[in-house]
């Protein structure tokens, strides 16, 4: 990141602030809320004006694929959120992801990434960057001693996902960003689980961060939508060309959710991460429930570290019941309240069985090596009543 200090206003706004009013564009009519821009393309006063805009020489839009006005509201409200340079919207979280790896590395390159990530995350470092040539090596996130190790001459860049889903593994930012650094590579963090409100990766020398607005950015389970945040440079020279040619652009509809979505994405995270943290207490003392995995909580193994990096400990708790996928499902069976979904980060509470959902793809041995076993269920706290969805729990548990 660049030392300059923005030269946006709002950059000096708290937090809050950014949330409701960054990035806001009125047009001449004066609307409260950011119009929606439901166009694909754009018309000029004369040719040399499009002469001008294809050659960048004049500011202006040309093309949906390339840009447009709710969808840079959208890129410029979360790039003022998250501190960083530069942000470009994405179609979804997995676009970003994509995008932000695929147009750094090329044929020869290698890319470390932690072992515990989310199943997409997992298939494009494991089988399609290897497709075009692009090596990968995979480490235990929170052993710092395999990140030294797994450096190769070649290494590009580091992919990584903290707290990761569904182990809600917590890996150190700082320290492994000194040592990619020290090799030469960035650093990419997926940051959907712990949101840009309770986790800056920037702030730790991450050099880009990647979000699915799919989850607590729109959090009421309405659209897909993502974003990749980076200096400016990186943006301009390496991820614009790659998005604009290969066109995972983001739809203005989308924009304008997620630009909606960031206006109350603070009370609803603080509020799921309260309520996250009770219900996490709650089950550790629930019958047939053998260990809880909370960032917030002591029990978890990283829980300082996780306390360093982060505000509060996430939106999401995962839990292990004994008696395995029998058990797990039977008690999927016996919610009333709580959704069966594999969506996250949304106003209604969600429980899924990764095992046989979000990392059913990767196999068992994959499963294994994370820790993914038959009786983990992952739930994604929402803004129910938290003792409503504790008894709820405890009902499903019991028996
Ligand atoms: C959901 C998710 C993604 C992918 O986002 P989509 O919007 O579904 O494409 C990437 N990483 C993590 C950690 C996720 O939870």
């Amino acid at each position: 990141m660049s030392d300059k200090p923005d030269s946006n206003p709002a950059a000096r706004w708290g937090e809050a602030t950014r949330l409701v009013r960054g990035g806001t564009d009125r047009s001449p009519h004066g609307e409260t809320a950011e119009a929606l821009y439901l166009n694909s393309g754009f018309v000029y006063p004369d040719a040399e004006t499009a002469a001008a805009r294809f050659a960048g020489e004049a500011e202006g839009y040309v093309y949906a694929r390339y840009g447009n006005p709710t969808v840079t509201m959208f890129e410029e409200r979360l790039r003022l959120i998250e501190g960083a340079e530069a942000c470009y919207a994405t179609a979804s979280g997995m676009a970003a992801v994509f995008g932000a790896l695929a147009c750094q590395v090329k044929a020869g390159d290698h890319v470390v990434a932690s072992r515990a990530l989310f199943g997409s995350c997992y298939q494009i470092i494991t089988t399609i960057l290897p497709r075009f040539g692009v090596d990968y090596t995979l480490v235990d996130g929170a052993d710092l001693d395999q990140w030294a190790r797994a450096f190769k001459p070649n290494t590009r860049c580091v992919f990584l996902e903290t707290p990761s889903n569904p182990g809600l593994e917590v890996i150190d930012l700082a320290a492994v960003t000194e040592i990619a650094h020290g090799h030469g590579a960035r650093v990419v963090v997926d940051n959907v689980f712990a949101t840009p409100i309770l986790q800056k990766p920037l702030a730790f020398g991450a050099d880009i961060v990647v979000y699915s607005g799919t989850k607590h950015i729109d959090g009421q389970g309405r659209c897909l939508g993502g974003a990749v945040l980076s200096t400016r440079q990186f943006k301009e020279e390496e991820l614009k060309p790659f998005l604009r040619h290969t066109g995972p652009a983001l739809s203005p509809f989308n924009a304008w959710v997620l630009l909606k979505g960031l206006e109350t994405l603070k009370l609803r995270v603080m509020a799921q991460c309260s309520a996250a943290e009770r219900i996490a207490r709650a089950l550790a003392q629930a019958p047939g429930v053998e260990r809880v995995l909370y960032p917030g909580l002591p029990s978890h193994p990283q829980h300082e570290l996780a306390m360093r990096q982060m505000t509060a400990g996430g939106t999401l708790v995962s839990f292990f019941v004994t008696g395995g996928r029998e058990r797990a499902f039977s008690m999927l069976r016996r919610l009333k309240l709580i959704d069966i979904s594999n969506n996250l980060g949304d106003a209604k509470s969600l429980i899924t069985h990764p095992a046989s959902t979000t990392h059913r793809n990767i196999g068992e041995e994959a499963r294994a090596t994370m820790g993914i076993t038959e009786g983990m269920l992952r739930l994604s706290v929402g803004l129910e009543e938290p003792e409503d969805l504790i008894q709820d729990l405890r009902a499903a548990l019991s028996d």
